[in-house]
């Protein structure tokens, strides 16, 4: 991490509205979207997110009107946009990106100045180091988990990298088991996005990992939005998918981005 950075991190957009994927799904919350993300998903849909030049700035969707501002802020700045957003302090805060886990410290800089207000973290899931750090800042945890044949190469962000970002099918197997592990027996879910043209069997290694180390965890199976070429699974692959995570014994549920249907942020 670039230390000079410390306790700053760099926001892409600053708003309120629905949460529209997991285990809270419809529950109103503040967003916040950190710029910055090695990986790079076929099925992307905030592909803005990825880099950071220095020169951006953010999107905050105030009450009193929308507004841009230098992207790069300190936490003090980021816990004033959020209570700005969500005066009443009751909406949990979503720290999304991009990946999130660049920003570590940040986030734990962050926690504090958010009194009651609970911190949902959603990420990648791809990076276990910067997990375990922060996990016990979190109160609840969003992880994906990635089939390896939807992640083309990862792009390193100079001088942000908490840990290498998993490339080879082994090295996202041992990150996957690692977030696992980190996960379990904790407020999370686990999010597995299906996307058209895959084969279910693909998708049992991540389901057996699943269930041997996290199986208290439900899992949250979400059809790709059709993007950059990537189109929507049909309901034959959703109905295998979800019948193979049911005879693993999760706690399955198939859940399209409601955000998306409402056509909300
Ligand atoms: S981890 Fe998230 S932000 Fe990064 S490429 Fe994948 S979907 Fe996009």
């Amino acid at each position: 991490m670039n230390a000079a950075l410390a306790t700053r991190a760099p926001v892409l957009e600053a708003f309120a509205s629905i949460q529209g994927e997991g285990r809270y799904v419809g529950q109103p919350q503040v967003f916040l979207r950190l710029r910055g993300c090695p990986l790079r998903c076929a099925w992307c849909d905030t592909p803005a997110s990825w880099t950071w030049r220095g020169d951006e700035t953010a999107r905050v969707a105030a009450p009193s009107g929308t507004r841009r501002e230098p992207a790069l802020v300190d936490v003090a700045t980021a816990a004033a946009w959020i209570d700005e957003l969500d005066p009443s302090r009751t909406r949990p805060l979503s720290l999304t990106g991009g990946e999130p886990l660049l920003w570590t410290d940040f986030l734990l800089a962050l926690k504090p100045l958010l009194g009651e207000r609970r911190l949902h973290l959603e990420s990648a899931g791809a990076h276990p180091a910067a997990l375990e750090r922060v996990r016990d800042a979190c109160d609840h945890l969003s992880l994906d988990l990635k089939l390896p044949r939807d992640l083309n190469e990862p792009v390193e962000l100079e001088g942000l990298a908490v840990e290498e970002t998993p490339r080879t099918e082994d090295e996202w197997t041992a990150a996957r088991r690692a977030v696992l592990r980190l996960a379990a027996g904790r407020d999370a879910a686990l999010k597995l996005v299906v996307a058209g043209g895959r084969a279910d069997v693909d998708f049992q290694p991540l389901i057996d990992d699943a269930r041997e180390l996290a199986p208290d965890l439900r899992l949250v199976v979400q059809p790709a939005t059709p993007i950059g070429g990537v189109t929507a699974p049909d309901q034959g692959l959703l109905d295998a998918v979800v019948d193979r995570a049911a005879r693993a014994g999760l706690d399955v549920r198939l859940l399209p981005q409601l955000h998306r249907l409402l056509g909300l942020a």
